[in-house]
């Protein structure tokens, strides 16, 4: 691609923070790392990759198509779908060796039509209970009941049973434990029921990272492998952002007391003063709702001014610069640093919304492969990609 707009992604810092959230846990707690959503913005294959690395267990996306792709690329390791499939794509599934999440006994009642049994391998169920965040999952024993047949017949392995916490991330830990000993009632309803399932998790990263003591035998690991968590909440573990967001300047102009800037002439010049533009925009997953944001040109915070385009948005600079000077949204650059986080409190969000915002016009970027030794396609790929935007892309930074 022949952007100047481009994401950074660090593979050693996804592999490190990986390796530090398993040393902070018990030994005989197992990993999932959740790469959904094309691993958080990062790149959804690159993360898995990194994960297998670093030791991860096993994989989890939301959907069957991310599943998919993963298996495309070369990811081996067992996947966890977060979100039922259709009962009508259950040979999907079992083709490719991907587990599936059951909520009900609705959906074994409507896949068997679908299910060609002879030869078929079993199809590994996790079972998703609701005890609080009230999204999907049973939430009755009368629901479990009806449930337990399905998951004892011969064809089918009960590999997990989960839920997931609603306020992980805040200060208050009420509601927390609340859900927690609703899941230890229902883990009590499998055992009374004479099945048994492999893997009994409830803790996302938050969790898992605050209190080690609620891992059970399974975390799924999602935002802090790429540097997103609580820090203020978190002591033990230290981790960072994996993506850094640059572009440049591509336009520098002096505007005049009175002169107007963007759409809606949303920006009215106080005095006179230099404006820069930077290319990128709103499809570019760079929302409108941040047009009060800042970003960093020679090391300096500068203001986004006027309403962010499709494509382009202005800034407001300290004096003049050279156009093809370098503009960091999300990083360091000299001793300021911008983050995600930040950007996230700005918008009353996570920072998560923000990286799986940035569209695929924005390409991503590899680097820290070198260091990994890990030698496979995607590597390969990665690497190749890296020597392409360094050859065509750094002269632009001045
Ligand atoms: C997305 C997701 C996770 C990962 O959560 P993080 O807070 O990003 O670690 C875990 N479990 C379920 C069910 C999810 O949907």
């Amino acid at each position: 691609m022949f952007r100047d707009t481009v994401a950074q992604v660090d593979l050693g810092i996804i592999r490190d923070n990986i390796r530090r959230i398993k040393a902070s846990l018990p030994s005989r707690v197992k990993l999932m790392a959740v790469v959904k959503a094309g691993g958080y913005g990062h790149g959804g294959a690159e993360s898995a990759a990194m994960a297998e690395l670093a030791g991860a267990d096993m994989l989890a996306v939301a959907y069957l198509d991310e599943a998919l792709e993963l298996r495309a690329k070369g990811s081996a390791l067992p996947i966890l779908i977060l979100t039922p499939i259709h009962p009508a794509e259950v040979m999907v599934a079992l083709e490719h060796e991907l587990m599936v999440t059951v909520t009900g006994a609705e959906w074994f009642r409507q896949m068997a039509p679908y299910r060609i049994a002879a030869g078929s391998t079993a199809l590994k169920v996790h079972v998703k209970v609701d005890t609080g965040l009230g999204r999907i999952g049973l939430r009755t024993q009368a629901e479990w009941d009806e449930l337990v047949p399905w998951l004892a017949s011969a064809d089918v392995e009960f590999d997990g049973f989960y839920t997931h916490f609603a306020t992980a991330g805040r200060e208050d830990t009420g509601f927390l434990e609340r859900q927690y000993t609703a899941f230890l009632e229902m883990k009590a309803w499998v055992k009374a029921s004479g099945v048994e399932a492999r893997h009994y998790h409830c803790a996302g990263s938050a969790a898992a990272l605050r209190f080690p003591g609620l891992a059970m035998d399974m975390v799924r690991i999602g935002a802090a492998m790429f540097g997103f968590y609580p820090e203020k909440l978190v002591h033990s573990v230290k981790l960072r952002p994996a993506m850094r967001l640059r572009s440049c300047l591509i336009h520098v102009k002096r505007l005049r007391a009175g002169e107007c800037i963007g759409y809606d002439n949303s920006y009215i010049a106080a005095e006179d003063e230099w404006i820069g533009t930077v290319p990128i925009g709103y499809a570019d997953g760079w929302s409108q709702s941040l047009r009060h944001s800042v970003m960093l040109v020679e090391g300096q915070r500068v203001p986004v001014v006027g309403k962010i385009c499709m494509d382009q948005l202005m800034v407001k600079l300290p004096g003049f610069c050279v156009p093809g000077t370098e503009v960091v949204l999300v990083g360091a650059q000299g001793d300021e640093t911008i983050t995600f986080s930040e950007l996230a409190m700005l918008l009353g969000s996570v920072p998560q919304e923000l990286s799986t915002a940035l569209s695929g016009r924005v390409e991503r970027i590899y680097s820290g492969m070198e260091e990994t030794g890990y030698e496979n396609d995607i590597a390969r790929g990665c690497l190749a990609r890296e020597r392409v935007s360094q050859s065509c892309g750094d002269n632009q930074t001045a």
